[in-house]
């Protein structure tokens, strides 16, 4: 019996033992994993954010840029930027040339 006991008891130790240090390493691979998951949250939400930005930003760029700064020559019907552009009495003209062309119709006519 009391052989028994102790035999129960080392065991019951041993096994408290082996439990507790299982917790300690339980709750360092929890606290491990959470630490993980938040750090990953975070770098995927930022990342996320940032690339929507980036994008959008990159979309409004360039769908203002095509609408606002591409004009029509009132000569020749091309297509250019609006800063390449001759501005002459409200008309965009891709060239002196044709600037002067347009008038010289409008003047003629
Ligand atoms: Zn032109």
């Amino acid at each position: 019996m009391i052989h028994n006991g102790r035999f129960i008891l080392a065991t019951a130790f041993v096994n408290s033992h082996v439990i507790q240090e299982n917790i300690v390493l339980g709750k360092l691979a929890f606290f491990l994993m959470i630490a993980v998951l938040v750090y990953w949250l975070i770098k995927t939400r930022s990342s996320e954010d940032t690339d929507n930005l980036e994008d959008n930003s990159d979309e409004e760029s360039a769908a203002s840029k095509s609408l606002e700064d591409m004009v029509r020559c009132a000569q020749c019907g091309v297509h250019l930027p609006r800063s390449e552009s001759v501005t002459s009495q409200g008309e965009f003209y891709c060239c002196n040339e044709h600037r002067l062309e347009h008038q010289r119709e409008d003047s003629s006519s």
